[in-house]
């Protein structure tokens, strides 16, 4: 197949849905980790195509969704400083942090631009030398690459003016964590292709062996998903736990070399905190010290952050799988995304944002694949 629209193919997800009802004989609950899986599979209706033997639970792959609250007060905070240009992508604009969000900040007046890559950041700090430029990286492996070379070219070239806020996360540690859960139900993973694209699959057999649970690499349009649940499925039935890669149109088991090189030099693995979630050991990275000038939490010294979430927010265990969008009470009603309580309502990869998109409460299951549901 050569063009997106042949991985939407509805006759090849019948066939594909045929062989998933044939192999399953019991119930298994599967856990997406990306949340631009999330989207495909709301949006597409696989859950409700599925055999209702196969669960597919929401994990905790959104980026935004994961970045902690102290780390969105502190951007705030840089953000509304006198002669600082704060960059970011647009969807980290809507996260409410404790009080406001960087809309807010925007609009009483600080420089908030939205930006497509750090390169762009680090161009303005080159062209506005009297300004201090910061870029707000966030992200799991994929995005961490390219912010990994904006401090690197910002070092080479000798751009002083230039930061990173740094709040990368990594997925492996997330699946260990999932896992040592006490009420946790997930017996198997469709693991995120790009982040696979990125860093390969050496992380993950010792995970699978370690839990008894495959792990099988997926892509993100509906066939993607659909022979990742076949190839999982199929696995569980057998009894069987290896991690097998069902995206190598996009995945080889080295992944990028260039960019993990990039990621070495450039960041030290840390303990990171995970919105909704907690602190979650060696989970994310951090800039190494040969880097730490480029830290816009020293370079701007950050304190006396006080943290509030809403106390109706529950995320944390929309993050974790423990409870869908629709079971919250707050979901459609006080929390939508024009008033958002959480980041997971605003994110373009948070799990509330797919229900309340793709009108999950308001649809009935699509007849066939892949009927629409009405968006808007
Ligand atoms: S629906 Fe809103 S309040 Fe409920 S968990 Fe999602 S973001 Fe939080």
């Amino acid at each position: 197949m050569r063009y997106i629209d042949e991985f939407q193919d509805p006759a090849l997800a019948r066939r594909l849905l045929d062989d998933i009802r044939a192999a399953v004989t019991r119930p298994w609950a599967l856990m997406e980790v990306c949340g631009g899986q999330t989207h495909t599979i709301i949006r597409h209706g696989i859950d409700q195509l599925l055999p209702p033997e196969v669960e597919l639970i929401h994990g905790p792959g959104c980026p935004v969704c994961v970045t902690p609250l102290e780390v969105i007060d502190k951007a705030l905070e840089i953000a509304s400083r006198p002669g600082v240009v704060f960059c970011s992508f647009g969807d980290m604009l809507r996260v409410p942090g404790t009080g406001r969000d960087l809309f807010q900040v925007r609009g009483a007046g600080g420089d908030v631009r939205v930006v497509y890559s750090p390169l762009d950041a680090l161009r303005i700090a080159r062209e506005n030398p009297d300004r201090e430029v910061v870029f707000f990286g966030i992200g799991f492996e994929t995005t961490a690459p390219p912010n990994a070379m904006a401090v690197h070219q910002a070092r080479r070239l000798g751009i002083g003016n230039f930061s990173l806020l740094v709040s990368h996360v990594r997925v492996p540690p997330a699946i260990e964590a999932v896992m040592q859960s006490p009420d946790c139900r997930v017996q198997a993973f469709l693991a995120a292709g790009h982040v696979c694209s990125v860093m390969g699959t050496a992380e993950y057999p010792a995970l699978a062996d370690r839990f008894g649970v495959p792990i099988v690499v997926t892509g993100f349009e509906p066939l993607d998903i659909l022979e990742g649940v076949r190839r999982t499925v199929r696995q569980l039935e057998r009894g069987e736990h290896t991690v097998d890669n069902a995206y190598p149109r996009a995945v080889r088991p080295e992944g990028n070399p260039a960019a993990r090189a990039m990621l070495d030099d450039v960041f030290e693995v840390t303990d990171r905190a995970w919105r909704g979630i907690g602190v979650i050991p060696s989970s994310g990275w951090r800039l190494s010290e040969r880097y730490r000038a480029y830290d816009a939490e020293h370079r701007f010294s950050v304190t006396g952050i006080d943290t509030r979430e809403p106390a109706a927010c529950r995320s944390g265990e929309v993050l974790q799988g423990k409870l869908k969008p629709h079971e919250c009470e707050a979901f459609g009603t006080a929390c939508t995304p024009r008033t958002p309580f959480g980041a997971t309502m605003v994110s373009s990869e948070g799990a509330c944002a797919a229900y309340y998109l793709y009108r999950r409460l308001e649809t009935a299951p699509p007849a066939a694949p892949f009927e629409e549901a009405p968006v808007g």
